[in-house]
């Protein structure tokens, strides 16, 4: 299996050479060269495995320069029982992500009805869309509480074995605002060969999230608090990365959701939920998917692509909605940092979603060219518009529909999901819950991806509920742990200075 850069003008790589970097040396994103396909004997045999078997299966049709059996000690190692823990009753611990069901699909209720009339769409009540449940997959029982953990924990043992066999070492250089920054600490604490400096904006995570990163006591990780915003963070970890000869000499190298084998990891629970939310491949299912920078959903993409039986893929915004945006009009048009809001779904604040481009290779017909003339606009501050172009009509080919969701949204659904079910979702959860709502189908099972645990956003809950969500016990007093954290100026030098006097 080679991969290959969307814009064309890189050489293809293998898998192991993609992993620890970025961008293609074009500036576009690799992707397989094609898609592997699933076919209706593997699709039955894999309905059964545990959650690292069924990885394993999907990893080793992308995975070409890992031996088998240390591909597989590396998933199993990744996805134990001790790594993600839920206490979902009656679920297996292998589950790894169990699916909650909120409204049981009819053969669930009313097993064998002879006919049973369609509601209309969108005016369903309750529990009555016939045939299709309402589920959670939960995807957030991971070291961070956030959906972020079920790639990075593979992450961290692929790299560590690369790293390894090649006798190098990495220099992980991040910004987070808060789940990509933990969940990539928790991975790659103690892992040889890894160190990890990551940037966050001073004293703008919660306070949860602070003590999640900062409490952190290992001597590959640095956290490093930017006096500014994220973007702050953002432009210095690039402008870091834009120093070609720092860059060679320090072995810079990011984590990013742009990270190849991050959405890969992320396919296995399109599978997984798919088989949790049927009973025979026969039927189809929906998925939706609370999204920011597209990495969530392109995995649900690629899913599809591999053949998995996928009814509609539903990207859910909140009001930074340039991705609703694009799928309502055809029209993308990133905004500038300064037009993007601060939600109380803060993970989905972005202005321009860094793996859309994967996508859109594969919308255009996997025509790099048409790709580079899109992002020369892109990339230069532009907007582009597929209307009046050939590929607006393959556009339902790809089963994508969108909605969005504002404050007011996340709170009546936090609210009404804690009433009828008695269960806490997060602030992102809900924007995709509230649109999964409006875009249900008779006779088709809606999965919605829970992405983080309500902790994480303690003080939205405080709104919605008047109470402090629940919290794990392994987090209790988080906030008492003494931090160790390196607090410095938005200054590109600065950053600099440190991470050389800390790679000695
Ligand atoms: C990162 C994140 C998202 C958005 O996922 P993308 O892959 O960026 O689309 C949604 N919810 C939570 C909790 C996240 O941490």
């Amino acid at each position: 299996m080679k991969y290959i850069s969307t814009r064309g003008g890189a050489a293809p790589q293998n898998f192991s050479d993609i992993l620890l970097g970025g961008l293609a040396s074009d500036g576009g994103l690799y992707l397989p060269e094609t898609y592997p396909q699933v076919s209706a004997a593997e699709l039955a045999a894999w309905r059964e495995l545990p959650y690292a078997g069924l990885a394993l299966r999907i990893l080793e049709k992308f995975i070409d320069d890992i031996p088998g059996d240390t591909l597989k000690d590396l998933v199993e190692r990744a996805y134990t029982a001790h790594t993600f823990r839920h206490t979902r009753p009656g679920c297996d611990a292998a589950d790894i992500t169990p699916l909650t069901t909120l409204e049981p699909g009819l053969q669930e209720t009313r097993r064998a009805a002879p006919s049973v009339s369609l509601p209309p769409r969108g005016e369903a009540e309750r529990g009555e869309v016939c045939g299709g449940g309402l589920y959670l997959l939960e995807l957030s029982n991971g070291p961070t509480l956030a959906f972020k953990d079920m790639a990075m924990q593979l992450l961290g043992n692929l790299f560590e074995h690369v790293l390894s066999v090649r006798g190098e070492t990495i220099n992980i250089l991040g910004a987070t605002s808060g789940d990509t920054g933990s969940a990539a600490e928790y991975a790659m604490r103690g892992k040889h060969g890894v160190r990890v400096f990551m940037l966050s904006p001073h004293g703008l995570m919660s306070a949860f999230q602070r003590a999640q990163m900062y409490s952190l006591q290992e001597p590959n990780i640095f956290n490093i608090a930017i006096e500014g915003m994220f973007d702050d963070c953002q432009d210095i970890v690039k402008a870091v990365s834009n120093d070609a000869a720092f860059k060679a000499q320090y072995k810079i190298g990011a984590v990013n959701s742009i990270n190849w084998a991050r959405v890969l990891a992320q396919i296995v629970y399109y599978f997984k939920g798919y088989f949790a939310a049927t009973r025979s491949n026969d039927e189809r299912v929906s998925f939706a998917v609370p999204s920011g920078n597209f990495g969530n959903i392109c995995a649900g993409h690629i899913a599809h692509q591999m053949g998995l039986p996928i009814h509609r893929l539903v990207l859910a915004t909140n009001e930074n909605d340039v991705l609703d945006e694009f799928f309502r009009t055809g029209v993308y048009r990133p905004r500038g940092a300064s037009d993007t809001w601060v939600t109380s779904s803060p993970s989905m604040d972005i202005s321009k979603a860094s793996n859309f481009e994967r996508f859109v290779f594969d919308l255009v017909g996997r025509d790099a060219a048409v790709v580079r003339e899109l992002w020369a606009k892109v990339d230069t501050g532009g907007s582009f518009d597929l209307n009046d172009t050939p590929y607006i009509s393959r556009l339902a080919d790809f089963r994508f529909v969108s909605g969005k969701s504002t404050h007011a949204d996340r709170l009546a659904t936090i609210r009404a999901v804690w009433q009828q079910h008695r269960l806490m979702i997060d602030t992102h959860t809900a924007d995709a819950l509230k649109v999964a709502r409006e875009q249900r189908e008779a006779g088709i099972p809606m999965i919605v991806l829970e992405t983080a645990q309500p902790v994480k956003f303690a003080e939205t809950i405080q709104e919605a509920l008047g109470c402090d969500p629940q919290r794990p016990a392994d987090f209790d007093g988080i906030e008492k742990l003494p931090q160790q954290v390196a607090v410095m100026k938005a200054d590109v030098q600065a950053v600099k200075d440190f991470i050389v006097s800390h790679c000695t």
